[in-house]
């Protein structure tokens, strides 16, 4: 790990420790570190356990001069389940954390979604900017949803108000307004016209094209640190996809993945297996060790299902992504609508049938 150079501004970097937002506050932490910056990354135990046993993230990132990786506990035991509305428990462990870095920190860049950095910045005189790593859109409708609802303007009862999530979200929100300025991936193409909306109520909005496409295209000219495109995957990622692809015909196969944190049933999954098979398109399916929900044990899985997919399809439990999404053979994307699949999946072309599951979905 390289020593920070002692000139250069030290920034903090702090993301909720999912998938998503782990993998665009480690394309600006990059971006920042190309820029010059001293840069902490702070993630949690967890994530650092899973990152290092997944990727080389380590090796990786000793070429970034002045980059260095800390970790902190999430407050929840090892084996607690961290998706679905397991996942929002995470707000309350993390609310009882902490973070002091022990060394002279310039900038704190935080999870839009935590607000607790803001008060270890203010207690510590250090400003704090949020990313928020969801669209501007969801950024909006998290801020003006109370006023909406108390208002009469959404077809929404108040008492959708006492739902928890919802409150969560909409008080996470609110709290960017202590931010010292708010940091937006985006396309301002798509979301230029709701900036002005916030630009009202946060008055120092940062907005940058997609993260991780940026972050491609500096790294092009930089090959020693192409490299570092490859995957900060918190899970086991499984490169035989790439090779069921190649011999795939051009813009045949429709990608599925719910992202990293969604769950369902049984029953859902058959419904999704059933109408992948039913449509004889050829499809790659991201299904992660810990998507389905499982009630009444295994089960058989209908023959029909199996033969079906041994003709056309290809399951994996984690794939590349970004590597799949820009295969001359995907022709199509089934997600959840997560923020990031939805910008990689724009970038490249690759058009989308959405399952939106939570939050900013
Ligand atoms: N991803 C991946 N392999 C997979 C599924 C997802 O690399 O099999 C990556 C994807 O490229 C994206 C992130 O995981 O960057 C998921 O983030 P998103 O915001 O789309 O959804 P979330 O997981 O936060 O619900």
């Amino acid at each position: 790990m390289e020593p920070l150079e002692s000139k250069a501004p030290h920034v903090l970097i702090f993301p909720l420790p999912a998938q998503g937002h782990v993998n665009s506050m480690l394309n600006l932490a990059q971006l920042l570190s190309l820029a010059g910056l001293n840069i902490t990354f702070l993630k949690t135990d967890h994530n650092h356990n899973f990152l290092v046993l997944h990727s080389n993230i380590l090796h990786r990132f000793a070429c970034f001069p002045g980059f260095q990786f800390k970790s902190i506990p999430d407050g929840l035991p090892d084996d607690h389940p961290r998706a679905g509305v397991r996942f929002m428990e995470m707000f309350d462990s993390f609310e009882l954390l902490n973070t002091a870095t022990g060394q002279s920190v310039t900038c704190i860049i935080a999870d839009g979604i935590l607000s607790f950095p803001i008060d270890v910045g203010n207690e510590l005189g250090i400003p704090v900017i949020h990313l928020r790593t969801g669209s501007a859109c969801y950024f909006l409708a998290c801020f003006c949803i109370q006023d909406m609802i108390e208002a009469g303007e959404l077809p929404i009862r108040a008492s959708n108000l006492a739902d928890l999530d919802l409150q969560l979200v909409a008080n996470k929100t609110r709290q960017s307004l202590r931010a010292h300025a708010l940091i937006l991936n985006m396309f301002e193409d798509l979301e230029g016209r709701v900036l002005s909306h916030i630009h009202a109520k946060c008055p120092k909005i940062y907005t940058i094209e997609p993260l991780h496409a940026i972050l491609k295209s500096k790294l092009e000219y930089k090959t020693t640190l192409l490299q570092s495109r490859s995957q900060n995957s918190l899970f086991k990622v499984d490169k035989s996809c790439m090779v069921w692809l190649n011999a795939q015909p051009l813009k045949s196969i429709i990608y599925v993945s719910f992202g990293s944190i969604t769950i369902m049933t049984k029953d859902k999954l058959m419904e999704f297996w059933y109408g992948l098979v039913n449509s004889k398109k050829r499809f790659l399916w991201a299904i992660r060790p810990d998507l389905v929900i499982q009630i009444d044990g295994e089960g058989q899985i209908p023959v029909e299902l199996v033969e079906g997919t041994k003709d056309r399809g290809y399951m994996v439990g984690w794939v590349p992504q970004e590597e799949v999404l820009v295969h001359q053979a995907v022709g199509g994307f089934l997600t959840h609508s997560g923020w990031n699949s939805t910008l990689e999946s724009i970038v490249v072309g690759v058009p989308m049938i959405c399952w939106p599951y939570f939050v900013d979905q």
